[in-house]
């Protein structure tokens, strides 16, 4: 059997760490299996790096980034491989460049095109265990890339794809995915299962335990992932195609603390103004996520739209640079707003759930300030300060708690 082990950055992120999951992979190699072990940063090192890179230089160069955040997971898989060699079990670490993970020529937010595989297997081939960077690509341009932060995940399920692994499990410091997060609702629950489609919906919007496109890679390829602790061996989460928690209503409440809303206040109320804004916003590869448009009074109208906080300065920019010809009376820019989601594939068939979600908000004394949905979410856009009290009424108006 062939595994594909990763593990997020608070488990290598000290000596010991590193010991512990040396011991768990050297574990599994020796029953007999293959082990491929993707590794995330140590720590807080990515952060670490992005400080030290802004006190130099405040807008850094992209390319330059990349080269300076791929040290962190070089350096952990280095470590690692020391860690095997006391335990007595031969191991070799790879970089994304040794492997060959090609990908987009994107730099800090790249996609994985495609990965060589011969490298591996060959060294899987004279038993050893095999140690990959997380996060990182090499583009066309022989250049190190980065996949966006989180992006750990997706190396992983992506190398379980390439190399027809026969499980993939996501190592990481809670027990697997809850209902809502326990540091927010101690009551939430961990779910034993989920669909692909839920948790990608969840980890978009704020789970904090997957890479969203490590989710869509895992539905596009069929892998079965498994989220779970490298601290004790608990059994997980199963994200999965077909679940047995399907027919919940809802199977969690995810909050994103990152989103900021742009509005432009009194555009014309005519056709291609919105078509204008977002391919304005599109073409400097700003990803859009909620967006909200009012009734057209005296011949104007009203956009706003969320964004990440992280590129909400770009967006603005861009507006004012095409003030001209976007012709608006006013941009406003509110950055402490947080998205809540509540999530379930039970929704597509049972009525009443945003009015359910709208009646606990109501009911806290919270004020809902935007709305969107889809077949499988609910998502409303509040206040940061109202964000853990709105997580909590939901939690508790949906009985999600154990
Ligand atoms: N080290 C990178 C980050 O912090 C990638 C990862 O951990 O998945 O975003
Ligand atoms: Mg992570």
């Amino acid at each position: 059997m062939l595994v594909v082990k990763k593990f997020g950055g608070t488990s290598v992120a000290d000596k010991e760490r590193i010991f512990n999951v040396a011991r768990r992979c050297v574990e599994e190699y020796k029953k007999g299996n293959g082990v491929v072990v993707v590794l995330s940063a140590m720590g807080k090192m990515t952060d670490v790096l992005i400080d030290q890179a802004k006190d130099i230089n405040p807008n850094p160069p992209k390319r330059a980034m990349d080269m300076l955040l791929v040290t962190g997971e070089q350096t952990s898989v280095a470590l690692m491989e020391m860690a095997m060699d006391v335990l007595g079990v031969p191991a070799i670490s790879l970089t994304a460049f040794q492997v060959a993970m090609h990908t987009t020529s994107v730099y800090s937010n790249a996609r994985l095109k495609r990965i060589d595989t011969e490298r591996i297997r060959h060294e899987l081939e004279q038993k050893k265990i095999v140690i990959v960077t997380g996060f990182q690509g090499v583009n066309k341009y022989d250049d190190y890339t980065t996949l966006g932060r989180g992006g750990s995940d997706t190396t992983a399920v992506a190398l379980a794809a390439a190399l027809h692994a026969d499980k993939c499990e996501i190592y990481t410091d809670v027990d697997g995915v809850y209902t809502a997060d326990p540091r927010i609702v101690p009551q939430a629950r961990k779910l034993n299962e989920i669909s692909y489609d839920e948790m990608l919906d969840l980890a978009t919007l704020g789970a904090g335990v997957l890479h969203n496109r490590s989710v869509e890679m895992a539905k596009k390829y069929g892998v079965e992932l498994v989220v779970r602790s490298s601290l004790n061996t608990n059994e997980g989460t199963v994200v999965k195609e077909v679940t047995k928690v399907e027919r919940m209503l809802v199977s969690g409440v995810a909050a994103d603390r990152n989103a900021t809303r742009i509005s432009l206040i009194g555009l014309e109320d005519r056709p291609g103004v919105a078509f204008k804004l977002f391919d304005i916003i599109a073409k400097a590869n700003i990803n859009v996520d909620m967006i909200l448009q009012s009734i057209g009074r005296d011949n104007k109208k009203d956009i706003s739209f969320t964004v990440d906080e992280n590129t909400a300065d770009a967006a603005l920019k861009v507006i004012e640079e095409n003030e001209k010809s976007l012709r608006y009376e006013k941009v406003s820019v509110k950055k402490n707003v947080a998205k809540i989601s509540v999530v379930g594939a039970g929704m597509m068939s049972n009525p009443g759930v945003a009015a359910k979600m709208f009646e606990c908000l109501f009911n806290a004394g919270i004020n809902i300030r935007m709305i969107s949905t889809s077949e499988i979410r609910v998502t409303v856009l509040v206040d940061e300060n109202d964000c853990d009290r709105a997580v909590q009424s939901v939690h508790d108006g949906f009985g999600l708690e154990d």
